[in-house]
């Protein structure tokens, strides 16, 4: 896995970030705190960070479902690309990584628009569609353990209105997926993903070589007929 685009060098790398990255100060200080963390890799990349809030605010989203808070770092990007009343619902296990990211959330001004959700994800989407959660939210970001992908995809999709979007991180992988000669069972989970989604009728997708491979797909009011 990576945290920045894959294929640039790190001179053509550091140029996008200085030409093409505003990030603000709170994010780049959770980003240097993440960097202390023994899992850093998993942070996401600035430049994926900053394109997602960028599709938020397009899209004028106000409910955001998040499945793998880490510490926090593409929430806060998606909370501060928010209205005062929108929400980011986000799912994670670990106490110790959202403890740093609830820090940041409220230095930032946005710890009333998170939602933190402690438990296993697929409980968390299964209590929300419970709740009458379904079709509500504008858009979600998926990225967790990659053994679950198909199954938080369903489970995202039911609670996604037609229109919404959901993006699914390191479909790439670094480049573990065109690599016959991995056939580890994550790198193998992100591939029956990638070959799922290629063929789901009820959504539209594109796969973008954004840092680790961003796909993001639209759902649609009813299944399309593929072309
Ligand atoms: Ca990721």
């Amino acid at each position: 896995m990576a945290n920045k685009t894959l294929g640039l060098d790190a001179r053509l790398y550091d140029y996008l970030l200085g030409l093409g990255l505003r990030e603000p100060p709170v994010l780049a200080r959770l980003r240097e705190a993440t960097e202390r963390e023994e899992m850093a890799v998993m942070r996401s990349a600035p430049e994926q960070g900053q394109f997602m809030a960028m599709l938020l605010k397009l899209m004028h989203a106000a409910r955001v479902l998040e499945i793998g808070t880490y510490t926090g770092y593409a929430t806060l990007w998606m909370a501060l690309a928010l209205p005062d009343d929108g929400e980011v619902h986000s799912c994670d296990i670990s106490e110790r990584w959202t403890f740093v990211a609830r820090r940041f959330w409220e230095e930032a001004g946005v710890g009333d628009r998170v939602h933190l959700h402690l438990r296993p994800a697929l409980d968390t989407l299964r209590m929300l569609h419970a709740d009458g959660a379904a079709e509500s939210f504008d858009f979600a970001f998926i990225d967790a353990d990659k053994i679950h992908y198909r199954d938080y995809f369903e489970g995202v999709l039911g609670l996604i209105r037609p229109g919404g979007l959901i993006a699914i991180d390191n479909t790439l992988w670094g480049g573990a997926v065109a690599d016959p000669d991995r056939q580890d069972a994550d790198t193998r989970a992100i591939r029956a993903f990638n070959d799922a989604l290629h063929r789901d009728s009820r959504v539209e997708m594109v796969m973008l070589p954004v840092a680790d491979g961003l796909s993001l797909a639209r759902k649609l009011p009813s299944p399309n007929p593929l072309p």
